[in-house]
C-alpha cells in the first residue's frame, strides 16, 4: 500500500486529456490544500486531434504528437506513477495498479480521499472483422504511419471509404438536463468529427496527388445522418457543402460487420466498393469497470453534471470514460476538468460556491483539417438543447488549429481559457 498522506488525497486515473487536465485543474483551484497523484500506463500524451493531419502531409505523427507529462506535473507538486490500472474498490477507496515500465511487477494499491477516472475507452478495432487485414485508421501514430506508407508507396488510386462502426452508448446520462428542456441523446457513432476531416483532408491529398478527388471518396455512418452531434442545423450546411462536392454517402448502415480486401459489408445488408477503407471504431468501457457500482450499463462511469457519480459523490469521471461525455470529443472533457477542479476546490474552501455552482453544458466544439491550409470549425450545442450553432471554414480556423497544438505543448496542458474564447472571436467575428 501507498504511504499514507496528511492532506486529502486526489488520485487521477489517465494523464491524457482529461487526466492531465484534470489533475492541473485540481491543482489550479484547490492549491496546496491536497495531495494528487496522477496513474497512467505511459509517460507521454498523445496528441490524437492533429494525427490526421500530420499522416495526410506525409509527416510521422510519432515524431510530434508525443509530449512528456512527468515534468509538467512534476512542476505542480503532482506524482506520477506509471501504471496499469486494474481494479477500482469505491467502497475501500482502493484502487490496484500494476507498475508499467517492466513486464512482471507485481500489483500494488493505492488508497485515495477523491478519485478522478479519466481512462478514456478502448477503441475496438479488434471487435471489427477483417480490420487488421484491410483497415486503416488515424486514432494513434502505429495506424496513422501504416496508412501513411500505404497512400504514398501503395495506393492504386481505387476508391476510399470512410466511417463509423455502431456505438453502443450506456445508461449513464439518462435524465440529465444540460440545458432548459434538453438532454444527453443517444449518438449512433462516438465521435463523428474524425471522418469529416479524414474526408475532407483525403480529397485535398487525391487532388494535390492528382490520383481523384471527393468523388472517389465515401463517406458512411451507423446514424441517420453523419455528425448528428453537431445538430441539425450545421449538419444540413455540411451535406449540402459535401454533396456539391461529389463525395458520395451512405447513412443508417447500422453497423460494420466485415472488411473485406475488396470492401465493407454493413449490418444493414449494404455494402461498399472500397480499396482503401478508414475506420472509426465503437468507444468501448475498459472490462475492469464494467458491473462496478460506479459504471453504467455499458461500463462507462456515471455521473451528474458536476462530474460526480451520484452514489459515490467522492468519485469524479472526465473525459470518453465518462457517461456524459456524448460524443466522445476532448473538447468537452476540458469542460469536465475545470467543473471537476472547481468541485475538489470548493471542498477545500478555496472557491466559492458560485463558483463551483457551474455545471456541464456540454458544446460540441471542433476544428478540423481539410488540407491545402484550410480548416472547418463548429461550434454548437443544438443536440443537448441549446441555441448555438456555427459552421465557418478556411484558412483561419486551420491556422487556430495548428496554433492549438503548439500552445498545448508550449503550456504543458494549460491551455488559457482565453484560448478558446480567442478561437471563437477570431473564427466568428473577425473573420467570419
Ligand atoms: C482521429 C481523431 C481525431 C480527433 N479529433 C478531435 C478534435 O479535433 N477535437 C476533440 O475535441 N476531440 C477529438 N478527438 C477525440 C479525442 O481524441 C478524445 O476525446 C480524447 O483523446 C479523450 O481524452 P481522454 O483523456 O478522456 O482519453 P484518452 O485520450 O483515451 O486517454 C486515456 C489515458 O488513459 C490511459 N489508460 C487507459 N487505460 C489505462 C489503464 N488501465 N491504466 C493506466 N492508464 C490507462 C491511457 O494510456 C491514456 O493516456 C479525436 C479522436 C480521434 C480518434
Amino acid at each position: 500500500m501507498a504511504k499514507s498522506h496528511s492532506k486529502p488525497h486526489v488520485v487521477v486515473l489517465g494523464g491524457n486529456f482529461a487526466g492531465l487536465g484534470s489533475a492541473q485543474k485540481i491543482r489550479e483551484y484547490a492549491g496546496d490544500s491536497v495531495d494528487i497523484t496522477v496513474i497512467d500506463k505511459k509517460s507521454s500524451l498523445l496528441f490524437v486531434p492533429n494525427i490526421p493531419a500530420e499522416v495526410f502531409t506525409n509527416h510521422d505523427p510519432a515524431l510530434s504528437m508525443f509530449m512528456d507529462i512527468i515534468k509538467p506535473l512534476e512542476k505542480d507538486g503532482i506524482r506520477f506513477l506509471q501504471a496499469e490500472v486494474n481494479a477500482i474498490d469505491p467502497d475501500a477507496r482502493r484502487v490496484d495498479y500494476v507498475p508499467a515500465e517492466r513486464p512482471g511487477a507485481a500489483t500494488n494499491s493505492i488508497t485515495f480521499d477523491y478519485l478522478v477516472i479519466a481512462l478514456g475507452s478502448r477503441l475496438a478495432y479488434d471487435r471489427i472483422e477483417g480490420f487488421a487485414e484491410y483497415g486503416d485508421t488515424l486514432s494513434d501514430t502505429y495506424h496513422g504511419n501504416k496508412l501513411r506508407h500505404y497512400l504514398n508507396d501503395g495506393y492504386k488510386g481505387g476508391p476510399i471509404a470512410i466511417g463509423s462502426a455502431r456505438f453502443h452508448q450506456g445508461d449513464g446520462a439518462n435524465g440529465l438536463e444540460p440545458y432548459p428542456g434538453g438532454s444527453i441523446p443517444i449518438a449512433e457513432a462516438a465521435c463523428e468529427g474524425p471522418p469529416v476531416e479524414t474526408m475532407l483532408a483525403a480529397a485535398t491529398w487525391l487532388q494535390q496527388q492528382k490520383k481523384g478527388g471527393p468523388k472517389t471518396i465515401t463517406v458512411f455512418t451507423p446514424a441517420k445522418v453523419i455528425a448528428e452531434d453537431a445538430g441539425e442545423t450545421v449538419v444540413n450546411q455540411l451535406l449540402e457543402i459535401a454533396s456539391g462536392m461529389g463525395f458520395g454517402y451512405k447513412n443508417e448502415t447500422r453497423d460494420i460487420t466485415r472488411l473485406t480486401a475488396d470492401g465493407i459489408e454493413f449490418a444493414s445488408g449494404d455494402s461498399l466498393e472500397a480499396e482503401i477503407k478508414i475506420i472509426f471504431p465503437d468507444w468501448v468501457a475498459h472490462d475492469f469497470l464494467r458491473d462496478l457500482p460506479i459504471s453504467d450499463s455499458m461500463g462507462f462511469i456515471r455521473t451528474n453534471l458536476h462530474m460526480r457519480n451520484p452514489d459515490y459523490p467522492h468519485i469524479f469521471a472526465a473525459g470518453d470514460a465518462a457517461a456524459v461525455t456524448v460524443p466522445k470529443l476532448g473538447a468537452i472533457g476540458h469542460q469536465q476538468c475545470e467543473i471537476i477542479g472547481r468541485q475538489i476546490g470548493n471542498e477545500m474552501n478555496r472557491v466559492s460556491d458560485k463558483l463551483a455552482e457551474e455545471y456541464l453544458q456540454p458544446v460540441v466544439l471542433c476544428i478540423g483539417d481539410m488540407g491545402a491550409n484550410q480548416a472547418f470549425y463548429i461550434r454548437s450545442n443544438t443536440w443537448y438543447g441549446g441555441n448555438d450553432a456555427v459552421l465557418k471554414m478556411g484558412r483561419v480556423p486551420y491556422m487556430l488549429k495548428m496554433q492549438y497544438k503548439t500552445l498545448f505543448f508550449n503550456r504543458h496542458g494549460k491551455v488559457p481559457n482565453w484560448g478558446i474564447d480567442f478561437a471563437e472571436v477570431m473564427t466568428e467575428k473577425l473573420f467570419g
